[in-house]
């Protein structure tokens, strides 16, 4: 199977060197994708010309409808996607619904956003505010659509869910969007782009895809388009250097590798509630989807009188996990996404077990469920412990994306907040404690770090849905490493795809041209 390209309306095939996208499992050849002949500049300038204006002609309801209707669509093919993400992801069948259903949650959420905001097509962003002595003056604040394209470029753990969080905010701001997934996973998105396509639900131009590399595309960005990443720090970097930013200002929001960090209260009684329920969450952020989430758990702290018991409890939950080929419903652990993926993980795990003990993990396992001929990419979850954190700055530094993750001892909140800053910046950092002096000081102090924070207690016990879980409503992204972005958070998420431009005059027609209410 050949993956085409979704480009000025029509499916195009490339030509040329092709990658070849693969079961992870097993192997097996799923399809391949190249890019080549494709007229990127032609692609740009038919999202700019046709979709924007399209969208733009729209209120914030009617785009809302048109999620909706997406949602319909892919909702409708929910099963089928479930398997694709099972087949390229390497995903278990919870694995690959935690990709897929929160794509389609994320539409819902923003129709709700898009509903809210109404009859209308620009955002008042404030109230009038009076200038000078005479309350005839005023000043005011609006977002309305860049012109541009707003161009996606995603990692390869969330196929789905990575196209739909950012096609979702840009087309409700007015953006036309132009999405390239990682090319290795690329199959889901393909068909999620064949559903919307054949639902002909959006306007032309209004949704573009790439199946393969982006080729020349970045040289023909200009200072109306965006364009937001999600990937690793050396391609961000590449594209932080664009003209079109440095010299164009184009904006480009980067979503980063992260070192995401887990802090246990001195409060915690061992096996109590919130001990408990921090345990959960680690063990679930090292065996989803194999630890290739941005938002996963890498650093655990912990009071260091409990380090041996936490770590004990933890080997025992990790040994616990059955990997495999998550063709098969036993299966609780997949395999890593590529062969450079697992390279990569390897030499990542050498270098940590330079400085740290491990606890538990396999590079090469030896019992592996529903795999024939030692085939796939896989390695068992994997344990480390730091008895001494000054001598291992290696945890704070290399991001092993992997089911990979290392605890820590620590004897006093400074030491914890200064080691949890040692990482660089972070999506999200974890709290677990119910005593409530503790719990504030951490969080305010972790918070400049942080792009989230989620504070487990035995009053949320059984109803956090975990650090891991990127929410709609809430910003997604982090300073420093991270990349320094941020998508997501409701309407701020617009923000982004809409340029902000205070306007100043006459008071009574500015709130004649823009009303504080929808009409
Ligand atoms: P990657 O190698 O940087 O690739 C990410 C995307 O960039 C892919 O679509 C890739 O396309 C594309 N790309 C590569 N080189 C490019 C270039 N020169 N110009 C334009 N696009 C280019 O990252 P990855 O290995 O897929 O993802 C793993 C990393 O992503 C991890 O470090 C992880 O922490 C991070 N991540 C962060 C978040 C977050 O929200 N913060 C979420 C998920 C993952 P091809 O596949 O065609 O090469």
């Amino acid at each position: 199977m050949k993956l085409k390209s979704f480009v000025c309306g029509n499916w195009h095939e490339g030509n040329g060197k092709t990658a070849i996208l693969l079961n992870p499992a097993t192997e097996e050849p799923l399809a391949e994708a190249s890019t080549g002949g494709i007229d990127f500049a032609a692609t740009l300038d038919f999202a700019r010309s046709v979709g924007g204006p399209a969208l733009r002609s729209l209120t914030f309801s009617q785009r809302a409808e048109k999620l909706r209707a997406l949602y319909d669509a892919l909702f409708a093919h929910r099963e089928e996607l479930i398997e694709l993400s099972i087949r390229n992801g390497g995903n278990t069948r919870n694995d690959a619904k935690f990709d897929v259903d929160g794509a389609t949650a994320t539409l819902l959420a923003y129709v709700e956003v898009g509903e809210q905001l109404g009859n209308r097509k620009i955002i008042n962003d404030g109230e009038s505010i009076p200038l000078g002595r005479s309350p005839r003056y005023a000043g005011r604040h609006i977002l309305v659509p860049m012109h541009g394209a707003a161009v996606h470029i995603n990692a390869f753990n969330f196929p789905a869910w990575g196209m739909v969080e950012k096609a979702a905010v840009a087309l409700l701001a007015g953006m036309p969007v132009v999405s390239k997934p990682a090319t290795s996973t690329a199959l889901l998105a393909h068909r999620m782009t064949e559903i919307i396509v054949d639902a002909d639900v959006l306007p032309a131009g209004a949704l573009s895809f790439i199946a393969g590399s982006v080729g020349d595309l970045a040289d023909h960005l200009g200072s109306q388009d965006v364009l937001a990443f999600t990937g690793s720090g050396n391609t961000a970097n590449i594209l932080r250097s664009l003209s079109a930013h440095t010299e164009g200002s184009m904006r480009v929001n980067v979503e980063a590798d992260s070192l995401n960090a887990a802090v246990m209260g001195p409060d915690v009684e061992i096996s109590s509630e919130t001990w408990q329920m921090m345990l959960n969450e680690v063990v679930t952020d090292v065996r989803q989807k194999a630890g290739q989430k941005c938002t996963a758990i890498r650093r655990v702290f912990v009071p260091a009188e409990k380090l041996e018991a936490f770590c004990e409890a933890l080997r025992e939950r990790l040994d616990d996990i059955v990997v495999g080929n998550p063709a098969d419903a036993s299966v609780r652990m997949g395999p890593l996404v590529s062969k450079k993926q697992l390279e990569d993980v390897k030499n990542g795990i050498e270098t940590l077990q330079e400085q740290a003990t491990k606890v538990t993990g396999h590079m090469e396992p030896q019992e592996l469920v529903g795999v024939d001929d030692r085939k796939g990419f896989f390695l068992t979850p994997h344990l480390f412990r730091v008895d001494d954190p000054a001598s291992a700055p290696i945890v704070h530094e290399r991001e092993i994306f992997a089911p990979v993750v290392s605890v820590l001892p620590y004897n006093d909140a400074g030491t914890v907040v200064a080691s949890c800053a040692a990482g660089g910046g972070s999506l999200v950092t974890s709290v677990y404690s119910d005593d409530r002096d503790f719990s504030r000081e951490m969080l305010l102090a972790l918070a400049p770090f942080n792009g989230r924070l989620t504070h487990g207690s035995s009053k949320v016990a059984g109803i956090s849905p975990g650090p891991g879980s990127v929410l709609a409503m809430l910003v997604h992204g982090g300073p420093g490493r991270a990349g320094g972005g941020e998508e997501l958070g409701g309407e701020r998420g617009m923000s982004f795809y809409m340029q902000r431009t205070a306007i100043q005059g006459y008071s009574a027609l500015l709130d004649k041209f823009f009303p504080d209410h929808a009409e």
